[in-house]
C-alpha cells in the first residue's frame, strides 16, 4: 500500500481536482446560501456535465463530480450566469469562510463575511495557503462550528465578540463587527509575517502556535467562547429544516426537490456537517419518497465513508455499498467510518470502528482514525459479515 496523497489544496470551479470519476469542480456560494433558482440551475449543471451527484463537503460547500475535461468551460459559465462564480481562482480559494449555517438573519456574521471577503482580495494576502480558513461562530449561544477546520475564528460568549487564532484558548475581545474584521486580518497578516506559511507554501495556524509562535499582545486575550454545542443532526431546528442524505453525497433529483420545496423568501444553506438547512420548514410531504434524511435517528448518520474506489483515485476499495449494509448491522450508538484509503477524508477524528481500505481488502482500527495502527488486517467481505453478521 503507498501512503495516501495528501495535496494541500481544496479544488474549486476554477481550479477543479481529478479524481476517479472526472473533475470535481466545487462551489462557494456566497455567504454559504443559494436561492431555490440557484440551486436548480446547479443540479441541472450537475446532470448534464457531471454524473448527476454533488457533494455537500466539510467546508460547506457543493461539489459537482464527474465533470469531462472538456465539459468544463461549458460548467464555468453556466456557474457564472448563476452568479455562483469567483472572478478568478485566486480570490476564490481565499474567500474560504464558514458561517453559521442556523444564524439569525440580523447576525453580525454576515457583515463580517462580506467585508472579510472583500479584503482578502487584496495583495497582502495572496500568500495565505490554499487551506487556510476563517470560521465565524457568533450566534452567542453554543458553537456549532466548534469542530470545523479553521484558522482564525470569530465567536461569542455572553459579554460579546471575540476573535481567536485557532489553536488558542481564548481570544480577544472585540467591540463591534467592524472591529472583529480588524484583527481577524491583523491575525492573517501575523501569520504571513511570523513565518506560518513553509516552503511548500502550506502551514495551519494551530500548527503554528503549536510550533512555538508567540501571538503580540495585541492579538491575544482571556475571552473564553461559548460551549460547544453537539454535531447537528436532521430535522427541524432554528425554524428551519436540516435535511440530510447517505454520505452527504445528493443526487440532482433532490436538489431540484429541495428547491421545490424551498417557500417563498426561502433560501438553502449550505452546512458544514453533510447537511443543507431550509430557511423556512416546509410541508413535510414535499421530500417524502426522495431518499432525503429528514428526521435525528437515521442508521446512516452514524456512518461515515468517502466515496472510495472507482469514484476516487486513491481508493483501494469500494466503500459505500459495505457501508450501507454495516449501518443497519451496528448496535446502540457505535459510530463508524469507512475509508477508501488510510487518508481518512471523510471522517478525520478517531471513530468506535473504522475500516480501511487496503489493496481490495479492509483493515480494522477500533477507537481511532483511518491512519491509526489496525487490530486486523486483510478482512475480506465474507470476513466482514461473519464479524456483523449477514
Ligand atoms: S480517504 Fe477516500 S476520498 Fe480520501 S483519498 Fe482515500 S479513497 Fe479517496
Amino acid at each position: 500500500m503507498s501512503d495516501p496523497v495528501v495535496k494541500g489544496w481544496c479544488p474549486g470551479a476554477h481550479r477543479p481536482m481529478v479524481s476517479g470519476d472526472g473533475l470535481l469542480v466545487r462551489v462557494r456560494p456566497w455567504l454559504g446560501t443559494l436561492s431555490d433558482f440557484e440551486l436548480r440551475g446547479l443540479a441541472e449543471l450537475a446532470t448534464q456535465f457531471g454524473n448527476g451527484t454533488v457533494d455537500a463537503t466539510s467546508r460547506a460547500n457543493l461539489q459537482i463530480r464527474g465533470v469531462a475535461e472538456g465539459r468544463l468551460p461549458s460548467v464555468l459559465e453556466g456557474l457564472d450566469a448563476l452568479g455562483l462564480l469567483d472572478p478568478d481562482d485566486g480570490s476564490e480559494a481565499r474567500r474560504n469562510i464558514i458561517l453559521d449555517p442556523f444564524r439569525a438573519e440580523d447576525d453580525p456574521q454576515i457583515r463580517i463575511s462580506q467585508a472579510l471577503a472583500d479584503a482578502l482580495r487584496g495583495a497582502e494576502y495572496v500568500d495565505l495557503p490554499n487551506k487556510f480558513g476563517f470560521v465565524l461562530d457568533t450566534g452567542c449561544r453554543p458553537r456549532v462550528l466548534a469542530k470545523v477546520s479553521g484558522d482564525i475564528r470569530v465567536e461569542s460568549n455572553a459579554r460579546g465578540l471575540l476573535v481567536r487564532a485557532d489553536g488558542a484558548p481564548a481570544g480577544r475581545p472585540v467591540e463591534d463587527p467592524e472591529d472583529a474584521v480588524g484583527v481577524a486580518l491583523a491575525l492573517a497578516r501575523w501569520f504571513l509575517a511570523s513565518g506560518g506559511v513553509g516552503a511548500d507554501g502550506r502551514g495551519r495556524m494551530a500548527q503554528h502556535l503549536a510550533s512555538g509562535a508567540k501571538l503580540p499582545a495585541d492579538l491575544i486575550g482571556t475571552e473564553m467562547p461559548a460551549p460547544e454545542a453537539p454535531r447537528p443532526e436532521p430535522g427541524p431546528r432554528a425554524g428551519g429544516l436540516a435535511v440530510g442524505a447517505a454520505f452527504g453525497q445528493f443526487t440532482a433529483a433532490q436538489l431540484t426537490r429541495i428547491a421545490d420545496a424551498l417557500a417563498p423568501g426561502g433560501a438553502l444553506r449550505v452546512t458544514p456537517f453533510g447537511l443543507l438547512f431550509l430557511t423556512e420548514p416546509p410541508a413535510h410531504d414535499v421530500l417524502s419518497g426522495s431518499d432525503l434524511i429528514t428526521a435525528p435517528g437515521d442508521p446512516l448518520l452514524r456512518i461515515a465513508a468517502c466515496v472510495g474506489a472507482p469514484g476516487c483515485e486513491q481508493g483501494e476499495i469500494a466503500t459505500r455499498q459495505i457501508a450501507r449494509r454495516l449501518a443497519t448491522r451496528l448496535p446502540g450508538r457505535i459510530r463508524a467510518h469507512v475509508s477508501g484509503c488510510a487518508k481518512g477524508c471523510a471522517w478525520p477524528g478517531k471513530a468506535d470502528l473504522t475500516l480501511v481500505g487496503r489493496a481490495g481488502r479492509f483493515d480494522l482500527v477500533r477507537e481511532g482514525t483511518a491512519r491509526d495502527v489496525p487490530e486486523r488486517r486483510g478482512l475480506s467481505h465474507a470476513d466482514l459479515e461473519q464479524l456483523f453478521g449477514p
